[in-house]
C-alpha cells in the first residue's frame, strides 16, 4: 500500500459568513520515491490538506491511509504514535526551538519516541552533518543563517526515519539563492531515501523539478 493515501477526504469550516467547504473530496496516493509539488493559491486550502494528511487535523469525510493503515478509526495517542514513526513536517518558519542547540532540536523528536539521549545524539549528528552543519551541532537556531535553520528543520524532520514527508512552503522564507540551494538538498535528500513527499510551492520552476504537480482548485485535486 501507498506510504500516504487520502480518499474523499473532506474538511469545512464555520465561518461567521456561513460554512467553509475548503477540501470538497481529495483523491491522492503517495507512493514511496515520488516527490509531488503541491500548488495552490493561498487561501486554496494547502495548509489545511497537509495538516490533514499529517493527522494534525481530522476530516470531517474521507478517509487518511498512512500505509495502507486507516487513520479515522483511531484515536489521537494512536495517531500521535503514527505521525512521530512514519511522517516528517517541513514549514516555512522552522520552528525550532530556540533554547535548545541544533542538535537537540534534532534529538527531540527521537526523544519523544522513545530513543535514548546517546542514540539520539549520534544520529543528530550524522543528519546535520548530511546537511553540512556538522560545525554548527551546538549552536543555537539564533545564531545560525535562515538557510542553516531550515537545514537543521528539515534534519528534523527526518530524525524518526520517516516514509513520507510533508513540506509547507519550505523555502519560502529564504533569499532565491539559499532557496535554490536548500531546495536541492532537500529534494537529493527525499529522493535518496525514497520517501512519498508532498511539497507546497508557489514556485513553478521547483515544482517542475518534483516528479508530479498537484493543483488544489474547488476543493480538490487535479494535476497541475
Ligand atoms: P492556504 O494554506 O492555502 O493559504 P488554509 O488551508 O490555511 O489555506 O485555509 C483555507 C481557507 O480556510 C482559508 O479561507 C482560511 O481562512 C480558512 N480556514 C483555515 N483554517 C480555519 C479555521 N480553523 N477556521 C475557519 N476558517 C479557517
Ligand atoms: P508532540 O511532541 O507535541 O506530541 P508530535 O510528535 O505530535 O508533537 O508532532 C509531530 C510533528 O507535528 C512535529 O513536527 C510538530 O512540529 C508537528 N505538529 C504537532 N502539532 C502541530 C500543530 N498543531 N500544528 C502544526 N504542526 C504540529
Amino acid at each position: 500500500s501507498p506510504p500516504l493515501e487520502l480518499r474523499g477526504v473532506a474538511r469545512r469550516y464555520s465561518t461567521e459568513a456561513g460554512t467553509l467547504e475548503v477540501l470538497r473530496g481529495v483523491d491522492m496516493a503517495l507512493q514511496a520515491g515520488e516527490v509531488v509539488a503541491l500548488v495552490a493559491p493561498s487561501g486554496t486550502g494547502k495548509s489545511t490538506l497537509l495538516h490533514v494528511a499529517g493527522l494534525l487535523e481530522r476530516p470531517d469525510g474521507g478517509e487518511v491511509l498512512v500505509e495502507g493503515r486507516a487513520a479515522g478509526t483511531l484515536g489521537d495517542d494512536a495517531r500521535t504514535e503514527i505521525r512521530r514513526s512514519t511522517i516528517g513536517f517541513v514549514y516555512q518558519f522552522h520552528h525550532l526551538l530556540p533554547e535548545f542547540t541544533a542538535a537537540e532540536n534534532v534529538m527531540l523528536p527521537q526523544m519523544a519516541a522513545g530513543v535514548g539521549r546517546s542514540k539520539a545524539a549520534e544520529r543528530a549528528k550524522d543528519l546535520l552533518g548530511t546537511f553540512g552543519l556538522a560545525a554548527r551541532l551546538d549552536h543555537r537556531p539564533g545564531k545560525l543563517s535562515g538557510g542553516e535553520q531550515q537545514r537543521v528543520a528539515i534534519a528534523r524532520a527526518l530524525a524518526n526515519a520517516p516514509r513520507v514527508l510533508l513540506a509547507d512552503e519550505p523555502t519560502g522564507n529564504l533569499d532565491a539563492a539559499t532557496a535554490e540551494l536548500v531546495f536541492a538538498e532537500l529534494l537529493n535528500e527525499a529522493r535518496h531515501r525514497g520517501l512519498a513527499a508532498l511539497i507546497a510551492t508557489h514556485n513553478n520552476e521547483l515544482a517542475s523539478r518534483m516528479d508530479r504537480v498537484v493543483t488544489l482548485r474547488n476543493g480538490v485535486l487535479v494535476p497541475g
